[in-house]
């Protein structure tokens, strides 16, 4: 028994998902892949500041904040973040001037990668179970403003009555959202394989 709640990020065929197919190609290992490790480890910001370290080794905490225009203890703080997931590298240098101790940073693309396989896998099961299940259900039962949708024992023993609202809930034929979840699987084995 199982009331799943409409929270906006329901799985209805997305109109654009062969444009959006074609925009995230893989082209480079970065771009996507590593990209996509990288903010679900450190955040968004931390995207740029590793654009910036996938090409240059060895690169100095000062210069990564030049160039990103990020403040330089929000960058330390995402270079930390980023080492602690053992996706950067890092050495400390004595500046001569002054005496002062830098960090130079270098990135860990394979480890990104490692990362990015590991979430894509995670997400795979997710799928095929959500897959599944839809595929198992005869269907839902769906409150008209979309605050319930329900399998039909639950829907039984609501009379058919949206739990939230008290609406009359109506059957949804999940044909379409099972053959978006079945492509949405075959995408992503094939990035797997
Ligand atoms: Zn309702």
């Amino acid at each position: 028994m199982k009331i799943i709640k409409n929270s906006g990020n329901s799985y209805k065929p997305a109109p654009h998902s062969k444009k959006q197919k074609r925009n995230s190609a893989r082209n480079t290992p970065f771009d996507a892949e590593s990209a996509e490790a990288v903010r679900a480890a450190a955040g968004k910001d931390a995207v740029g500041i590793v654009q910036i370290m996938a090409k240059r080794k060895d690169i100095s905490e000062i210069e990564i904040a030049r160039r990103t225009k990020l403040d330089i203890h929000h960058v330390r703080k995402i270079l930390y973040m980023l080492h602690s997931n053992s996706l950067a590298d890092y050495r400390k240098a004595r500046d001569n001037g002054n005496g002062t101790y830098f960090s130079y940073w270098t990135f860990n693309r394979a480890n990104a990668e490692q990362l990015f396989m590991r979430l894509h896998q995670e997400r795979l099961q997710q799928t095929r179970k959500r897959l599944e299940e839809e595929a198992e259900s005869q269907g839902f039962y769906i409150c008209p403003d979309a605050c319930t949708r329900a399998e039909f024992a639950t829907a039984v023993q609501q009379s058919f009555k949206c739990g939230e609202c008290g609406q009359l809930l109506s059957h949804e034929d999940n044909t379409r959202t099972i053959d978006f979840l079945r492509e949405k699987v075959r995408e992503m084995e094939a990035v797997s394989a």
